[in-house]
């Protein structure tokens, strides 16, 4: 892998299908390594993962067998031809990722949020030619996750990519980690050519859930998958429930739709135009709405003003909540969205109304 373009290869590789990183959660022995790497070199994965040290939320739980499962990943190397990935949390993996000639290292949630952390691997592989992958940080953050992915960029490091695996958050979901697909959207937006990887393993924290979000991550152009992947994921030492039998990647691998980056026909490209500028009218048709909707609020905020009355009047937000998601509801939008929107428009009401009152 030295010297090459991470990019370019990736643009090979996903004329076919796209990058699939698959392996365990944890190396747990020199059999189970090889054992899952034998199983894999007959899917559609080219790089095999596997935890070596594991940050674990309580002490006391399998922390990793450590620097002595860096040979058994060599092995696979020879044995298989696959590449190799491991997390790197401090300079002295990063070092030793280097000396055991690993292909791709990959920065954990847990280190991301460390500015501390980042820069001391930064600048552990300074210059490097290996790929380096930054998984975004355990909280819904751009910026942080642009700081980590900047730190190395500033240290020499070429071939960067990043890891969409979710956000931890205190809301109940069916998701171990809510993916908010608008921030790995934001972030392919801000670079666009900075491949991006998703992981529906830690995403989900089930093997249910898989398949539906590598296809959304697909569906987004994303550059591909890592995907935790067990010859017994029952009897795993670490995230058991959420690994894969290598037969299911597989599966997986068939029924996953590769959809093309843009339209081809030249009969669907000017159905598509054509449609785009209706999107467009309506955008101005909204903005114009909008607009006028604060015109009419600033002068509530003005009459509030005269009479002294408080900015927030919880009932009447409340009577328009309602309204307008049953009215929603009847056109077929749903309540979330609809009180989404309205949430943010009652939001900048008030701030227009209170800088009237306070002016
Ligand atoms: C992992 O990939 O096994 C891992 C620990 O992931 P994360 O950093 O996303 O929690
Ligand atoms: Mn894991």
């Amino acid at each position: 892998m030295e010297n090459k373009n991470f990019r370019s290869w990736l643009d090979e590789m996903e004329l076919n299908h796209p990058l699939v990183i698959a392996g365990p959660c944890s190396a747990e022995t020199e059999e189970q390594v090889l054992e899952i790497a034998e199983e894999l070199k007959n899917t559609d994965a080219t790089v095999f993962r596997a935890g070596v040290w594991k940050p674990r939320t309580r002490p006391g739980s399998f922390e990793g067998i450590g620097a002595k499962a860096l040979p058994w990943l060599q092995k696979v190397k020879e044995k298989t031809g696959l590449l190799i990935a491991i997390e790197i949390a401090n300079a002295h993996h990063a070092k030793l990722a280097l000396e055991f000639d690993v292909d791709i290292l990959w920065i954990g949630a847990r280190t991301t949020v460390n500015p501390f952390a980042v820069q001391e691997i930064a600048e552990a592989i300074q210059g490097t030619d290996k790929i380096v992958l930054v998984k975004n940080p355990i909280n819904p953050d751009l910026e942080l996750w642009i700081g980590a992915i900047e730190r190395l960029h500033k240290m020499g490091v070429k071939n960067l990519g990043a890891i969409h695996r979710g956000f931890s958050s205190f809301r109940k979901s069916n998701y171990r980690n809510i993916p908010s697909w608008q921030i790995p959207i934001d972030l392919m937006s801000k670079y666009p050519s900075l491949p991006i990887i998703n992981d529906p393993s830690h995403i989900c924290g089930n093997r249910e859930g898989i398949f539906e979000v590598s296809q959304t991550a697909l569906d987004l152009k994303m550059n591909g998958l890592i995907i935790e992947t067990h010859c017994d994921p029952d009897k795993a030492w670490s995230d058991a429930k959420q690994q894969i039998v290598p037969s299911r990647l597989v599966e997986i691998m068939d029924e996953l739709k590769v959809r093309k980056p843009r339209f081809e026909k030249e009969e669907s490209v000017s159905a598509l135009n054509a449609l785009r500028k209706e999107i467009n009218a309506k955008d101005a048709q909204l903005m114009e709405t909008l607009s006028e909707r604060m015109l009419i609020v600033d002068n509530i905020g003005k009459a509030k003003k005269a009479a002294n009355v408080a900015v927030l009047q919880n009932s009447r937000w409340r009577e328009i909540l309602e309204k307008v998601t049953k009215k929603g509801d009847e056109h077929g939008l749903s309540i979330g969205f609809i009180e989404k929107i309205f949430k943010a428009i009652h939001q900048e009401s008030i701030a227009h109304q209170e800088n009237i009152i306070n002016k």
